[in-house]
């Protein structure tokens, strides 16, 4: 279904359907069954014999049994023709089939939706400099866990852990695989078998399933609500700790805001009463930002390094959202507390991988040269790329995208608001510019999510977001014109409602 994307119109592109290809002599009559041949004769013909020769037996062998499988229940349906059960069309098939079987499922797409850190997409895309990282330890023995002064075992985080430090003040860090499994490391390795103090109006849940109270839950603490969702006052904490408490947790509201009549205890009210009373205060701060963003004109985000300044023990933050690296969980604060997350059990079975270590590595070296960082850093150079840059874009792109899509559309250089995505900053909007295009003729019902559906299955599938009748292409994140410039031929080839036939046959689609 995947293999002949952008070079065939829709529609005729399935698998499934060797008619396309079929043999136009034959008469036109539902195929039986017993019409189809065996894997073994199939493979017995000479073309078939081409492809095994390319592509190893195996993989042709149960390609063609797959296939030869759903026609045949096609045909027990008498959803086939005998066209399609030609030596020509099925081989046609089965060369689809093999190779859609090696194309990767996960595969770049351009993400015009206007959610720059979007988590559905990858999230932040890497800095140059963590991809050369990613080709160089990828494919070689590297020193992950190895100390070559000693000669012997190392530390895996040792290295991630001085940058973390000198980024953010703390005595000492470590990594896991994700800010869930931060927090999770941090109650369980605390308040494992005791309590959890959290403010109702931080038991936030974050996409995917991430939910504090689940999360203190699995790690076998017993969550404290206190306060309420709209106001938690300094002496809820004092009269819910007790004798089995363990943790204050302070969670950054990241993807929602509450307003009105509200009050939530800052850091630093938190920190006193934690101290005051012999326990440790963890806060969650999501997104991570490592770098004031206000300096880009941007809203401000707390940083790791002002809550530990204010007084938090731990502070837990995401590898991939405006940190702008990979996935991964950063723990950062004072060395005593990390030191038993480091020992505890579950540190080993959450740990990182050399790739997203060396790719986080190389994105927190970036850090040490900030003059740069607006350059090296994707996230923070689409974050703060100039509108007006974005605008111009659009203009260009608008005539050559109107003449691909003909004349059944009209495409216009539209204001957008964009987003920063995976709940940082929710309610901040990023103005910014792109493409709408609506169907010229009033609204045929599905037309536009048609058009959206076609922009997936291109080579490189476009993302945009439907809203009313018009799908808008936000041009933020689109940095190299060439990349959706490359699509004009397979977007003109599209066979679209509304499109003049005979006018995609115009269009040369040889890659
Ligand atoms: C995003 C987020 C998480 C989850 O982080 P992942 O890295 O996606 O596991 C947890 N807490 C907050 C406050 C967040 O914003």
């Amino acid at each position: 279904m995947t293999s002949a994307r952008g070079r065939e119109p829709s529609g005729k592109r399935d698998v499934n359907a060797p008619d396309a290809h079929g043999d136009a002599l034959a008469p036109d009559r539902p195929a039986r069954p017993a019409d189809l041949p065996g894997v073994d004769r199939l493979l017995r013909l000479p073309d078939a014999a081409a492809l095994v020769a390319e592509y190893g037996h195996a993989l042709v062998a149960d390609g063609a049994r797959d296939m030869l499988g759903r026609l045949r229940d096609r045909a027990r349906a008498g959803a086939l023709q005998s066209a399609g059960v030609s030596d020509a069309a099925l081989l046609a098939g089965l060369a689809d089939a093999v190779r859609s079987r090696l194309e990767p499922a996960i595969r770049p797409v351009l993400n015009l939706t206007g959610i720059v850190v979007h988590s559905n997409l990858g999230r932040a895309p890497l800095p140059e400099a963590a991809m050369r990282q990613l080709a160089s330890v990828g494919a070689r023995p590297c020193t992950l866990e190895y100390d070559l002064d000693e000669g012997r075992r190392g530390e895996r985080d040792e290295a991630v852990e001085a940058l973390l430090c000198r980024l953010t003040g703390a005595e000492a860090a470590i990594v896991v695989n994700n800010n869930a499994a931060a927090v999770l490391l941090v109650v369980a390795a605390l308040a494992g078998g005791r309590e959890t103090i959290v403010s109702r109006g931080e038991l936030v849940e974050i996409g995917g399933s991430f939910r504090i109270p689940d999360i203190v839950g699995a790690s076998g603490s017993r969550l404290v609500e206190v306060g309420t969702t709209n106001r938690t006052h300094p002496h809820d904490y004092e009269s819910a700790i007790g004798a089995h408490s363990a943790l204050l947790l302070k969670v950054h509201p990241s993807n929602y805001r509450i307003e009105g009549f509200v009050a939530s205890v800052p850091e630093t009210t938190l920190a006193a009463i934690a101290r005051r009373h012999g326990l440790p205060l963890a806060c969650d701060l999501g997104s991570g930002a490592l770098v004031d963003l206000s300096r880009w004109h941007l809203p401000r985000e707390p940083l790791p390094g002002d809550m530990l300044a204010a007084g938090c023990d731990l502070v837990t933050i995401s590898g991939d959202k405006l940190l702008g690296g990979p996935q991964a969980g950063i723990v950062v604060g004072v060395k005593a507390l990390v030191d038993r997350l480091r020992t505890h059990p579950l540190k080993r079975a959450l740990r990182v991988g050399k790739l997203s270590l060396a790719a986080l590595e190389a994105t927190l070296r970036c850090y040490q040269q900030p003059d740069l960082l607006v350059q090296q850093l994707p996230v923070l150079r689409l974050l703060t790329r100039p509108a007006e840059e974005i605008r111009a874009l659009a203009d260009t792109l608008r005539p050559e995208l109107a003449t691909a899509l003909g004349s059944g559309w009209i495409v216009s250089t539209v204001a957008l608001d964009g987003h920063i995505g995976s709940g940082a900053l929710p309610v901040a909007r990023l103005p910014s510019w792109g493409l709408a295009i609506a169907p010229a003729q009033a609204a045929s019902g599905r037309q536009v999510e048609i058009l959206a559906a076609e922009l997936r299955r291109l080579p490189e599938p476009v993302l945009g977001r439907i809203v009313g009748h018009r799908l808008l292409l936000d041009l933020r994140c689109l940095e190299d014109p060439d990349a959706l410039r490359r699509l004009l031929p397979a977007i003109g080839a599209i066979d679209l409602p509304g499109r003049a036939s005979g006018t995609t046959g115009a269009i040369d689609l040889a890659p």
